[in-house]
């Protein structure tokens, strides 16, 4: 298949030619067939919600086990009843606050929506996002669109075009340049079916527990995001995720952890191996000049500026060679909790205290 690539700025959605290529990616949308997009959060692979086929195509171009259920995103907050039955109210109340934005609520399934959306789930993943591309190729799709992210299934998640054709080149219809999106890290997930009535934090991210409990007064964050031993309440907790094809090593606490980094870094380079340093801007400085590479990510003033960095700097490791990758941690800021969940995973839990 050959894919498609246009470019929309999303500041001239509504320019003629923008329109135009908008309703050439709904058409390929509504016959079925796949559209990678930009989101506020990442790129995501879009196809329509009500179409088996579809979300079959989604899985099979991800390389995506199809026990991960996929998202279905709307571009009118009154879609939502299509979709979701029984809507609780703390769903109303969520939505009038977050959305449109990065918020995915977990809610009973609408029969309507095909199982193999769903992942064979009796729920449903529901977002409203608010990127002006992403809204405005929704609604020319047909209004429900379901979309994971656009990356090879384990690949950190696409920020930039780039990154999805890296992954996605003739196994997609099209996809929209957009540019680089602004948060960087997946919508927070939160569960709304749990039998309790508490709302649960399936996935952490942009709209953090705090924001979440300071509206609906109690909310928890599911186990299985902090012990791995839990059975997974998103099936995409399950799965190595974000992972860069380097091995991953996180270095912990305070000052010490630039020391540890430093010496074992030099052991890694004297067993042969190409080495990365991923550190805060403020940090940084201190791996110059010792023969491996050094990737600045961020202020840790800005904890949103290395959420935004994160997945383009693993993929540049993969991109340099770098074999082993040797991390610092950032725990602080509204964005830490998302941040240190992805890497965490990346890692695959390979967490080195000094
Ligand atoms: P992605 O779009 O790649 O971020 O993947 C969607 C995420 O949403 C995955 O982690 C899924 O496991 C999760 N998800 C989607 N639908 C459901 C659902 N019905 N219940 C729990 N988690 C879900
Ligand atoms: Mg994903």
């Amino acid at each position: 298949m050959k894919t498609e690539v246009v470019r929309i700025d999303p500041a001239r959605v509504s320019g003629a030619a923008e329109r135009q290529a908008i309703a050439r990616a709904g058409e390929i949308l509504r016959q079925g067939g796949l559209v990678a997009f930009p989101t506020e959060t990442v790129y995501g692979l879009g196809g329509d919600a009500f179409d088996a086929d579809a979300a079959r195509k989604i899985y099979a171009a991800k390389g995506r086990p199809s026990d991960n259920p996929l998202i279905v995103h709307i571009a009118r907050r009154e879609d939502l009843e299509r979709v979701a039955d029984g809507i609780p109210e703390q769903a109303e109340i969520l939505a009038a606050r977050f959305w449109p934005g990065p918020l995915t609520m977990i809610l009973p399934r609408k029969p309507e929506v095909p199982r193999e959306t769903t992942g064979g789930l009796d729920t449903v993943a529901v977002r409203f996002p608010s990127h002006p591309v992403a809204r405005e190729l929704i609604a020319a799709g047909g209004g429900f669109i379901a979309a994971p992210s656009a990356n090879a299934s384990g690949r950190p998640s696409p920020t930039l075009a780039a990154h999805c054709i890296e992954d996605l080149n003739g196994r997609v219809e099209m996809i929209i340049d957009g540019g680089e999106v602004g948060i960087g890290v997946e919508s927070s997930i939160v569960d709304l079916t749990d039998p309790s009535g508490i709302p649960t934090i399936l996935r952490p991210g942009y709209i953090t527990a705090e924001m979440l409990a300071g509206i609906l007064g109690q909310v928890r964050t599911d186990p299985g995001l902090i012990g791995r031993e839990v059975r997974p309440k998103a099936p995409g907790m399950k799965y190595r995720h974000y992972a860069p094809a380097g091995r991953l090593s996180l270095y912990r606490g305070e000052g010490d952890a630039v020391d540890r980094i430093l010496r074992d870094a030099v052991i890694k380079m004297a067993e042969g191996k190409k080495v990365g340093v991923i550190a805060a801007d403020e940090t940084a400085g201190r791996y110059e000049g010792r023969g491996f590479l050094v990737y600045p990510i961020g202020s840790r003033q800005h904890g949103e500026e290395i959420a935004h960095n994160l997945f383009r700097v693993l993929r540049q490791c993969d991109a340099d060679g770098v074999e082993e990758i040797l991390s610092e941690t950032f725990y602080e800021g509204t964005l830490g909790e998302a941040l240190m969940n992805r890497l965490e995973k990346a890692s695959g839990h390979t967490i080195i205290d000094s």
